[in-house]
């Protein structure tokens, strides 16, 4: 999609810190972590939020899920703990409106969520 910066690392055009690539999504290193380990992890198909996911576009949504658990292993955050987060929307703070999953670790993570 024009105008997307995520759809522009999936494309190749703006570079990024990959982690993790398979022909649906991509892992890549967050350009201003919060944590230690600060990971994104997308679909390569535009979807602009956690509120467009459909029964039609659920299986991406689970792949990630499948996969995120792959990619801890190999960060070996695994036994230590991570935190998974989605945005939607202003009030969350969504700054980038293609949906991505932040995987935060590497340290104790706030117990304050809101
Ligand atoms: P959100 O606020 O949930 O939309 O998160 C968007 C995230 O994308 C933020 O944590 C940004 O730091 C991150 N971000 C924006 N541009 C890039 C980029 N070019 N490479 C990596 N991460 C980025």
């Amino acid at each position: 999609m024009d105008n997307c910066i995520f759809c522009k690392i999936v494309a190749g055009d703006i570079p990024s810190n990959k982690v993790y690539e398979d022909d649906k999504i991509l892992c890549f290193r967050d350009i201003a972590p919060m944590a230690p380990v600060h990971l994104l992890v997308i679909p390569k198909e535009h979807i602009p939020s956690a509120d467009h996911i459909t029964n039609d576009n659920a299986d991406i949504v689970a792949h990630i899920f499948a996969t995120i658990p792959l990619i801890a292993k190999a960060e070996g955050i695994s036994e230590s703990g991570y935190r998974i987060i989605t945005n939607h929307g202003d009030d969350a703070r969504q700054s980038v409106k293609h949906l991505h999953f932040h995987v935060l670790a590497g340290k104790q993570l706030p117990e304050n969520m809101g």
